[in-house]
């Protein structure tokens, strides 16, 4: 049940009894990956942002410090992914559906005593309702932390790997995530259908962008006919590793200071 997870460090695999006689609760990391079941073109499979998202997380928990307390939760595998909706087996999630879910999770952390909690997401279309939620967590109880953090926004190497242009472009099963799942499942990517392609049409030197500063809200239907923004032509498994291994340091970093991390105090 745990896949990428060490079995350590899942927490359900603890008994209630071990759970309750954690030594140290208000500084065990508690984390929850999550990810989606949408559609990521015509070569890769639907699961490819909870397998990142868990991998990541299990690397990550494999290289920290083992004296740092902190367990995986099993990994939420289905997100918000609307913008995804025109394509066959996309499963969504409202906003709303989302965000009790996740509410009702955090609060049974919290009645448990554990005061840290990591969300880790694979998925770009929820980090803006990840945010929400854990300022609200963070209202109902002041002494919770929350972290509402992005797969890829921890220090890793993807734009030396696949150059910056496509890691800026190629926002949904090009390069990057199309190599990462040739190193993960090889089995389930198949490079025969692999395309090449980026929305029609887009000013090239306009301050607009699809994520980024200056966005504008989009459905993958109006930016790709194959559900691919991106070059996924040019993945290798070799590529994906050096991915994973440097995304997954940068995890631990991240795992590390949230464990250093004290409350802010008002001064
Ligand atoms: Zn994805």
């Amino acid at each position: 049940m745990h896949s990428y997870i060490p079995p350590e460090r899942f927490f359900p695999y603890l008994t209630w009894q071990q759970v309750a006689a954690l030594p140290d609760k208000a500084n065990t990391l508690i984390i929850q990956p999550i990810g989606a079941v949408e559609q990521h073109g015509p070569h890769l499979p639907l699961i490819v942002d909870t397998a990142i998202a868990t991998a990541v997380v299990g690397q990550a928990l494999d290289k920290l410090d083992p004296s740092i307390p902190a367990y995986a939760l099993p990994p939420l595998c289905y997100g918000k992914s609307n913008e995804h909706s025109g394509f066959a087996g996309t499963i969504t999630l409202s906003a709303q559906t989302l965000t009790a879910v996740l509410m009702e999770m955090a609060e049974s952390i919290y009645r448990a005593g554990l005061r840290k909690l990591v969300l880790v997401n694979g998925h770009g279309g929820q980090p803006q309702i990840l945010e929400v939620l854990a300022r609200d967590l963070r209202v109902k109880w002041p002494d919770f932390q929350v972290f509402p953090l992005f797969v890829w926004r921890a220090p890793h190497c993807a734009a030396q790997v696949v150059g910056s242009q496509e890691y800026e472009q190629g926002i949904h099963a090009g390069d990057v995530e199309t190599s990462v799942m040739r190193s993960l499942l090889p089995n389930q990517v198949n490079m025969a259908k692999a395309v090449r392609e980026f929305p029609v049409g887009f000013p090239p030197d306009s301050l607009l962008s699809l994520e980024g500063s200056l966005p504008m809200a989009w459905t993958m239907k109006d930016l790709s006919r194959s559900g691919v923004v991106g070059d996924a032509t040019v993945a290798t498994a070799a590529k994906g590793e050096a991915i994973l291994a440097s995304v997954s340091d940068g995890w631990a970093q991240v795992f590390q200071e949230i464990y250093a991390f004290e409350a802010l105090r008002p001064s």
